[in-house]
């Protein structure tokens, strides 16, 4: 058999347009002439070359990401944490001080307390509630402070406005993660952010299918410095995962208003259960931060209910054995409800101490509520709820 040359080819032009984003799995894009390379590099035309450096699904799901955020120009990565990576390890240098609020999600702080201070980067935590806190923490090499809103698994409100006033008066970048606030409630950028980030992971693609994550700033010399970090250090994610995020996330506000009114419904229902002591839910009026909740987050209370239980872990055990209809996984976004018990999981390391400050006992869950029939879905509280009671 003679050997046949494996030329590139153009796919068929068309006058119409494909309704459906194809897949570009390319990992490499030919060019004619050195001269035309030369002008890609150097920005005077527009092509890609290679996969990691860029592709059109991560630019299309990009934009549909910076629309949504009210932003331009963001990147897509291979997960949250890629883009929790992006901003950490692509803007601090060694000598600078960086701030997280106390409650960050498990692995960012984790990236705060143990990977920077290897690079000679300094962090310090702050109780994001309160402004005073961030504002007493800044130091005169302070890089940036990184917050989430909704903290994770306690549902506690951060004093956005607060620390953007605070930021700004100190020149010093705030950084958001908006995973789990969602720009369906609340567009950082608005509210003075510097730099917002997503885990697409979770509500934007909504589908525990896909791994992927979004970073933006207004800055296009931050942004630069930022891409050249992912695309070096090779973040960037695939072509077919950048598609599956995309069709996630053409139904994400139909999912998060559906998710949503379930989990009202699901946090009143859990109030008034014999056997619960808590339930967090920002909408409710005993929410700590009830007020600033209905004005930072629009009165929106978004999917996720953290509620504790009484009993130990023989009871945390009755309830999630019993009710098996809810996935007992540490994820949250998807379609499907799923419950976490962080003393087992996300703080199983952190100190007693620390986890019952934020009282974070056995019987504390945190639940991320999915698409399911509510009566349906309260029914199985309700019958893991009485098994956990009579252990
Ligand atoms: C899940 C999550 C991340 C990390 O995202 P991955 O896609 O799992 O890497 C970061 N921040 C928050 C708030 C998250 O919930």
């Amino acid at each position: 058999m003679k050997p046949t040359l494996q030329r590139p080819v153009a796919i068929p032009v068309s006058q119409s347009t494909a309704v459906a984003t194809p897949i570009m799995p390319s990992v490499v894009y030919a060019s004619q002439t050195p001269d035309e390379l030369d002008a890609q590099y150097s920005g005077e035309i527009q092509g890609y070359t290679y996969a990691r450096e860029g592709h059109p699904n991560a630019d299309v799901l990009a934009r549909r990401i910076d629309a949504l955020e009210g932003m331009a120009g963001g990147i897509i990565v291979g997960s949250g944490m890629a883009a929790v990576s992006a901003v950490l390890m692509g803007l601090c240098e060694s000598g600078d001080h960086v701030i997280g609020g106390n409650q960050l999600y498990g692995r960012s702080l984790r990236m705060l307390s143990e990977d920077l201070p290897r690079y000679g980067i300094e962090t310090s935590l702050a109780d994001t509630t309160d402004a005073q806190k961030v504002a007493e923490a800044i130091k005169p090499n302070t890089k940036l402070v990184l917050v989430e809103v909704v903290s994770n698994p306690t549902i506690r409100i951060a004093d956005l406005d607060g620390i953007a006033e605070v930021c700004a008066q100190k020149g010093v970048l705030l950084v958001v993660d908006n995973t789990f606030t969602t720009p369906a409630a609340l567009k950082p950028v608005e509210h003075g952010a510097d730099i917002v980030l997503h885990s697409v992971t979770k509500l934007l693609a909504g589908h525990a299918d896909v791994t992927l994550g979004w970073v933006c700033t207004k800055d296009p010399a931050v942004m630069e410095r930022m891409t050249i970090y992912a695309v070096t250090h090779g973040l960037t994610g695939s072509p077919f995962d950048c598609w599956l995020a995309e069709r996630g996330l053409a139904t994400f506000e139909l999912r998060y208003e559906r998710a949503e009114k379930t989990a009202q419904r699901l946090a009143d229902f859990l109030a008034v259960q014999p056997n619960v002591k808590m339930v967090a839910y920002p909408t409710r009026p005993d929410h700590p931060e009830s007020a600033r909740a209905q004005s930072l987050l629009r009165g929106k209370g978004a999917n996720m209910v953290s509620f504790e239980m009484e009993g130990g872990r023989s009871a945390a055990n009755a309830f999630t054995k019993t009710a098996s209809e809810l996935a007992f996984a540490p994820t949250l976004g998807d379609v499907g409800t799923t419950i976490s018990h962080p003393n087992s999981s996300s703080h199983r390391n952190i100190s007693e101490a620390e986890r019952v400050a934020n009282g974070i006992t056995e019987g504390f869950f945190r639940v991320s509520v999915g698409l399911e029939d509510p009566d349906a879905l309260i029914a199985a509280f309700d019958k893991g709820l009485k098994a956990a009671k009579d252990t």
